[in-house]
């Protein structure tokens, strides 16, 4: 406890350091600063300061900003050895910094057959499958095809229903499994059932559902725990899967502008495979990790804390470097699952709604479902609070329902009456349902909301999964990103990374405008209900500085000001400028990290 406390004031040290840094020794007149490593002139170099300054040109040495300001100032320091980067009137930004995605996941996401959440037709789906067997080559008979990111929901025509027949008829022999990018379902061949031993008379197993057609036979739809018997036939990812995932998904985020990340909810593997990069000097991103105790732990949870603190005591490099470093400092709990369709796991205040009448004519009344149990119950959940932060972690609570919501907010108000001088820096992911009288509590707690902004718009899930089984009252309040920011709360941005696709400016332009990009069609044209969205200001801020607040590392990272590291993205366009829709097609030119280029666009 001691030497956490200790090693806590040197990183909280460190950072004061930082800023306190002299950029040019005062007295120094007489002998001018060394040169700069590298600048970047002519440029609109939004510095997403606390006074939103904009400058011209940016000077970097030793990985850190020493100079914002002018061409002229910024050209004083250079020398013979210094590269200039001339942006020509291109606009730089602070690197984004994802509070909440899921890496491993995520790259091997991307090295396996990747649907790209995407809206097809059953041709366009077959096509897309087949071309993944082709590009695997031949000699893969009894290898499971597994395909990811299938956005069900959105198979065109709307509400067609997916069988087996439909991929029996590819080009392959092999079995074949293709999970939906929302987790609840998997639609598999004749082979993958027959290899799973699904037949007509499986019974549905505990926590899912297989579907059967007329006679009985599986349809090949696997629900929530039934995808299980199928995910069992693939063999898990070996390490040297692991190293590859955690390379594409940096090689991913840099091409995103991403150059700090939040694992939120890591496990141990993939802690060990950035740790492993970070070794070999192929860390691109700052890499913060969130291991989670498991409900189940919840009561007696000593072990799982200790896993935790060995992990930390392993993995975590210590104080901020201006090379990209390894960080164990949080610790993920998740206190319910989805609020939405067909799941229903969202810890509810208020039962949800269902539909007394029938579906050409609906007749919707609150039921008498608030879904499950909270993961976490109240007595369970305060002392766990007490216990993580006392060890030196902030804790990262999922909690998508308003009841959910409510037990996590109250956990911290505990914590704070019983502790009010200990530092904590508490998040609480999703809150897609809040109660309005929570919205004041996030700001008198210190309480930041890591919001997936780009859940913030009309789709198949807000409106088809969501609206009429929250009824009028709540869906007047779902996502509400703007509301939670006008009731002052400090708003961060997390992807949520692979549950949705690793598309950062999409995202920001969602939490600007609440509308889903042109090609969701009329049906999701317009803005979300649930309030104001964020100003661009603010969902840029999100992305930067905010989510750097919610790791501890605003004071090393999150904005271009003397002192912090050079973490810096190059872009295409100004989304301070023009049409705010038009920040979710900025393309990233070149990303930095500590003072090195990372990424250039081709
Ligand atoms: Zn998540």
């Amino acid at each position: 406890m001691l030497s956490l406390d200790r090693s806590f004031r040197l990183l909280a040290g460190t950072a004061l350091a930082l800023v306190a840094a002299p950029v040019f020794a005062k007295g120094a007149a007489a002998a001018p600063p060394a040169p700069a490593d590298t600048v970047l002139l002519h440029g609109t170099i939004h510095t997403i300061d606390a006074r939103g300054t904009t400058a011209q040109a940016l000077a970097v040495r030793d990985g850190r900003i020493v100079y914002v300001g002018s061409d002229a100032g910024a050209a004083k320091l250079a020398g013979p050895a210094t590269q200039t980067i001339d942006l020509k009137g291109q606009v730089v930004l602070p690197g984004l910094v994802d509070a909440h995605m899921h890496p491993l996941e995520g790259g091997l996401g991307l090295l396996a057959c990747d649907l790209g959440y995407k809206r097809l037709t059953v041709p366009e789906f077959q096509a897309a499958l087949a071309a993944c067997a082709a590009a695997d080559g031949p000699g893969h008979d009894d290898k499971v095809l597994v395909a990811l990111h299938w956005f069900q929901q959105e198979m065109q025509p709307l509400g067609i229903e997916m069988t087996k027949a439909m991929l029996d008829a590819l080009p392959t022999k092999r079995p074949v499994a293709v999970f939906s990018s929302f987790g609840h379902s998997a639609l598999v061949n004749s082979r993958a059932l027959a290899l799973a031993g699904i037949d007509a008379k499986t019974p549905d197993p505990v926590g899912g559902a297989i579907h059967h057609d007329a006679s009985g036979a599986p349809t090949g739809l696997l629900e929530d725990s039934a995808q299980d018997l199928v995910r069992k036939l693939v063999p898990p990812p070996s390490a040297e899967d692991e190293l590859a995932a955690a390379r594409a998904a940096l090689a991913a985020m840099a091409a995103q502008g991403v150059t700090s990340f939040l694992d939120a909810d890591a496990p141990a593997e993939s802690v060990r495979a950035f740790a492993a990069l970070s070794k070999q000097g192929a860390l691109t991103a700052r890499a913060h990790f969130a291991p989670h105790v498991a409900p189940e732990e919840g009561p007696s949870p000593e072990p799982a804390l200790t896993r935790i603190v060995t992990l930390r005591q392993t993995y975590d490099e210590g104080p901020a470097q201006a090379r990209p470093t390894v960080m164990v400092r949080t610790v993920k709990l998740y206190m319910d699952g989805v609020i939405t369709a067909p799941a229903f796991t969202g810890v509810m205040l208020e039962p949800y709604f269902e539909n007394v009448g029938t579906t050409d004519k609906p007749v919707w009344r609150q039921g008498s479902n608030r879904g499950p149990a909270p993961y976490f119950p109240p007595k369970v959940l305060a002392p766990l609070v007490e216990r993580i932060t006392a060890l030196g972690f902030d804790p990262h609570m999922h909690a998508d329902g308003d009841g959910a919501v409510r037990i996590a907010l109250d956990a911290v108000a505990t914590l704070k009456k019983a502790h009010p001088g200990r530092d904590v820096r508490a998040a609480i992911a999703h809150d897609e349902i809040v109660d309005p009288a929570d919205f004041p509590r996030y700001k008198a707690l210190g309480v930041t909301p890591v919001l997936s902004l780009q859940w913030g718009k009309q789709a198949a899930d807000t409106v088809a999964g969501a609206r009429d089984y929250l009824g009028p009252k709540r869906y007047a309040f779902m996502e509400p990103s703007g509301l939670l920011a006008k009731a002052g709360a400090r708003i961060a941005f997390g992807s949520d990374w692979p549950v949705d696709p690793l598309d950062e400016w999409f995202a920001i332009k969602v939490g600007a405008t609440r509308r889903n990009a042109p090609s969701a069609g009329p049906d999701y044209a317009q803005p979300l209900s649930g309030g104001p969205p964020l100003s661009v200001r603010q969902s840029v801020r999100a992305a930067t500085i905010e989510a750097a607040w919610s790791l501890r590392a605003e004071q090393a990272v999150g904005s271009l000001e003397p002192g912090k590291f050079a973490d810096l993205i190059v872009i295409d366009r100004d989304p301070f400028a023009g049409d705010p829709e038009a920040i979710a097609g900025t393309r990233v030119r070149l990303t930095m990290v500590g003072g090195k280029i990372v990424y250039t666009a081709r």
